[in-house]
């Protein structure tokens, strides 16, 4: 059993560590690398990152990510013993209920991680839980799982929650995840590649931004949000400057600089 454990938790590692170097790696090589001056209008702080903290933020994440593991073999035996619900054939639910369980996943996932972020700032938890994640203060996308080990756990312990009610197909799981990878770099991205004027819109202010996380970051008490921005509107949580602070970042402009002409 002890053998088997460990196989799935490498096997599970693995996963994770190809996932995070995939997204925060690629994104990285793009923004913080080969397209550095192409991008530099986006940038949401102009300074840049520490290279002390971009470790900091790596080192924590591959701990981080040997919890999420960690995490997989309960839901491995969990399935094993019928606690979880994760059905392995297709025809066990209809495909409209595959994406369904996706979708009703991301949004379990934004009201789950609003509430234990808000948790998490409270003056007594913050310090012990939160603040290595917010030692990141101009965050890179390597900040995407940089926990403290106890908040490792609380990130990571939503899909055994979830797959205790919510019945899902392993593909559905990874799509799952592969989702919050994603949208959990952008939010670490440092740059803003949204169109100015999205949160003009009514439906598109319900989407959040690389500006609003990276605001969480550099100013701490406001914009706690993940995925979505409907927890910030109704617990009047965003910053008040949010909006503006979007909009100045979205709407710069890329400044051309012209080859400077030949003498004589
Ligand atoms: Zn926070
Ligand atoms: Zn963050």
């Amino acid at each position: 059993m002890l053998q088997e454990a460990l196989a799935v938790w490498t096997k599970i590692y693995a996963i994770n560590l190809v996932r995070y170097f995939l997204f925060s790696g690629v994104a990285y090589l793009i923004f913080y690398v080969f397209f550095k001056e192409r991008f530099a209008h986006k940038r949401i702080q102009k300074k840049d990152v520490d290279k002390e903290k971009i470790k900091a933020e790596f080192k924590y994440s591959i701990t981080s990510l040997m919890i999420f593991a960690a995490m997989g073999i309960v839901i491995f035996f969990g399935k094993k013993v019928g606690i979880f619900q994760i059905y392995s054939e297709f025809s066990e639910h209809s495909i409209a209920y595959f994406f369904f369980s996706v979708l009703a996943a991301i949004l379990l996932h934004d009201t789950y991680f609003y509430w234990t972020h808000r948790f998490m700032h409270l003056k007594w938890v913050f310090p012990k839980v939160h603040l290595v994640h917010h030692l990141s203060n101009n965050p890179s996308p390597w900040a995407a799982f940089s926990f403290h080990p106890t908040e490792a756990v609380i990130e990571s312990a939503i899909l055994p929650l979830m797959l205790l009610f919510l019945p899902m197909h392993p593909i559905a799981i990874l799509t799952f995840l592969i989702y919050m990878t994603a949208m959990n770099v952008m939010g670490h991205l440092g740059y803003e590649m949204y169109p100015k004027g999205m949160l003009q819109n009514p439906i598109g202010r319900l989407n959040n931004t690389s500006v609003h996380h990276n605001m969480h970051h550099r100013l701490v008490n406001c914009n706690y949000g993940l995925y979505f921005n409907v927890w910030d509107l109704l617990m009047k949580t965003n910053h008040t400057k949010y909006q503006e602070e979007f909009e100045r970042v979205a709407a710069s402009e890329r400044v051309e600089i012209e080859p400077s002409p030949v003498n004589g």
